[in-house]
């Protein structure tokens, strides 16, 4: 059986760890190391980096057993060429970004894209004399007229973060591509269980490990998956920045994974039953989650994604202001108020869009929730118990 035939369960569980080389162990060693040694000063000068065809690490920035562990998993889900770890789902982004533009390039960014790769635009890209233009987040095939003489990257976030929007990754990649347009997407939300943008066309893929990879919310930790194409210029600006991921990290990026197929699964089934509820809520106006039928990028969705996860929003009723909303977040028993997602405990947080290309028109307060493993109608029951506050509050301030 090959590699690619073999289920995601499996794939899961065996990939990225060999106990033959591992003295036995199940699982791979946490190798702590910055200095590597060498017999001989041929043997050290030759080459260094295990990516060149050494046999060894060269040195603890270029990586250690335990990094090209998750990098060999992530690289087997995605469908990469080549994946590299970084410090963080941030890194991975600005990493990726740096790597495929220069000043005088054109790069379209994704309106509904994550804040921080809002605001690396507005600090780092456009001082440095990249020119930004953001698109609709349910951009798709249309976004052809935005594409300039010196368009040379595209980045996507589908569906965005905090308000879910879909971009249809397979039309853009698909007039990208023949234009030497680089195409970038954040799957976070995804994960490579939910899709895989390489085979959809896209060149990069993103994502914050921070979430479902670590799954613990315990360990910072970005990966970027690259196809043939963009591997090289990515590894070398990973390597000019100094990007390098803790060996701890890895370790529980790695172990998270072996998991995260039951996880995912039980987060988003438990996400779609409570969100069929919210629906029904006079306190609700709107959810926000593509697997729901009435959500405007199921369609996409359907089309490209095998599988969902445990976050969406809702946008409450009009009326309901923040100290309604902060009585609803703060008296919930399970939901904690944080950021990150993708955790195994459940999260609660107010939102606030951002938007350029199209202003958020939507009235009501953001709500976004992370669905963990509790049980299903123990989170259904502390959210009943949100809207009486919420309502009492509203009530009050009347
Ligand atoms: C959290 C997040 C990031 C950033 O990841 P960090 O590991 O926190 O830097 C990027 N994209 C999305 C969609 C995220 O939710």
């Amino acid at each position: 059986m090959t590699e690619r035939s073999k289920g995601l369960g499996t794939r899961l569980t065996h990939g990225g760890r060999d106990p033959s080389r591992q003295y036995g162990a199940v699982n791979p060693p946490v190798v702590r190391a910055s200095t590597v040694v060498f017999e001989t000063v041929e043997a050290f000068e030759r080459t260094r980096d295990h990516r060149q065809g050494s046999d060894r690490f060269g040195y603890g920035r270029f990586g250690t057993i335990t990094t090209a562990s998750l990098e060999s998993l992530a690289s087997d889900l995605e469908g990469a060429a080549d994946s590299f770890l970084v410090s963080s789902g941030l890194a991975a982004i600005t990493t990726a970004l740096l790597a495929v533009l220069k000043a005088g390039d054109h790069l379209l960014m994704v309106d509904c894209a994550y804040l921080p790769t809002r605001t690396f635009c507005q600090r780092v890209l456009i001082p440095m004399g990249v020119e930004v233009d953001y698109v609709p987040s349910d951009s798709g095939g249309e976004i052809e007229a935005r594409f300039k003489d010196n368009t040379k990257a595209i980045f996507l976030e589908s569906p965005g973060s905090l308000t879910f929007e879909m971009q249809d990754l397979r039309a853009i990649a698909a007039l990208a591509k023949p234009r030497g347009i680089v195409t970038l997407t954040d799957n976070t939300w995804a994960s490579p269980l939910g899709c895989r943008p390489l085979s959809l066309g896209i060149d990069i893929s993103l994502h914050a490990a921070t979430k479902h990879f670590v799954g613990h919310s315990d360990a910072m930790l970005g990966i970027i998956c690259c196809n043939e194409a963009t591997l090289t210029p990515v590894h070398r600006m990973a390597q000019a920045l100094g990007q390098a991921a803790g060996s701890e990290e890895a370790y529980l990026g790695q172990r998270g994974a072996r998991t995260l197929e039951v996880r995912l699964a039980r987060a988003s089934e438990s996400a779609l039953r409570i969100c069929q509820w919210l629906q029904d809520r006079p306190e609700v106006a709107r959810v926000l989650y593509p697997p729901l039928p009435s959500d405007p990028g199921h369609a996409l969705w359907q089309r490209d994604f095998n599988g969902a996860c445990g976050l969406f929003s809702v946008v409450l009723a009009e009326g309901y202001e923040k100290p309604a909303v902060a009585a609803m977040l703060e008296g919930y028993d399970l939901f904690s108020i944080g950021a990150s997602w993708g955790g195994y405990e459940s999260l609660v947080r107010t939102e606030t869009p951002v938007r350029t290309a199209r202003t958020w028109t939507d009235p009501g307060q953001i709500v976004r929730y992370s669905i963990g493993l509790e049980d299903c109608d123990d989170l259904l029951a502390d959210l009943e118990s949100g809207f009486q506050r919420l309502k009492t509050q509203a009530e009050g301030e009347l």
